[in-house]
């Protein structure tokens, strides 16, 4: 497969993923979560999804397409690592839907991630909330969900907190 079919299936996965989680993820209180806006396009894709949600962002640097900047309120500077801690006085509630963008493609890099990672989002989600992620993550409290057909097995990972 070239890089560009396989570009073109991650994203449609992604895509596909979103929009099957939208209904359950509407039942749960909570505002949305998006670790890394990267040039913004799966958040712009959630405000259209989640017209009714509180979406926060967060990444070191704001780097998307101007048409897909979050306002100041909702974009969080910083390493994730140490923002997804201590976001509680600005984000208030425990959120309904995370959607974790942050791989690195390297092996050991997202070992690393994982590891700081999955105790942290245990912390900011609500009972009930869902968690869309590349990465797959070792969560304690969490049932692992199945996908949709047609998604590749190893791809994306759906966890629900229980
Ligand atoms: N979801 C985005 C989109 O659709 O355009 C793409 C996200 S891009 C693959 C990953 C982003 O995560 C990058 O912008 C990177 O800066 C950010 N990121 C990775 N690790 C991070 C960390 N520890 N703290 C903050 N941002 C991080």
């Amino acid at each position: 497969m070239s890089r560009l079919d396989s570009f073109i299936r991650r994203m449609t996965s992604q895509k596909i993923l979103l929009e099957y989680l939208v209904d359950q993820v509407n039942e749960v209180k909570g505002p949305v979560l998006e670790l890394g806006l990267g040039n913004g396009r799966t958040y712009d894709h959630l405000r259209e999804i989640y017209p009714d949600k509180e979406i926060f962002v967060f990444d070191f640097a704001m780097n998307c397409h101007p048409s897909c900047a979050p306002d100041a309120e909702h974009m969080i500077l910083g390493d994730i690592r140490d923002t997804l801690a201590f976001c509680g006085p600005r984000v208030k509630a425990k959120a309904s839907f995370a959607h974790i963008d942050i791989g690195s493609a390297d092996p050991t890099n997202d070992l690393a991630i994982v590891h700081w990672l999955a105790p942290l989002v245990n912390e900011r989600m609500a009972v009930g909330g869902f968690v869309l992620t590349a990465l797959e993550l070792d969560l304690a409290n969490f049932e692992r969900l199945e996908k949709p057909e047609g998604i590749h097995p190893g791809r994306y990972h759906i966890y629900r907190k229980t």
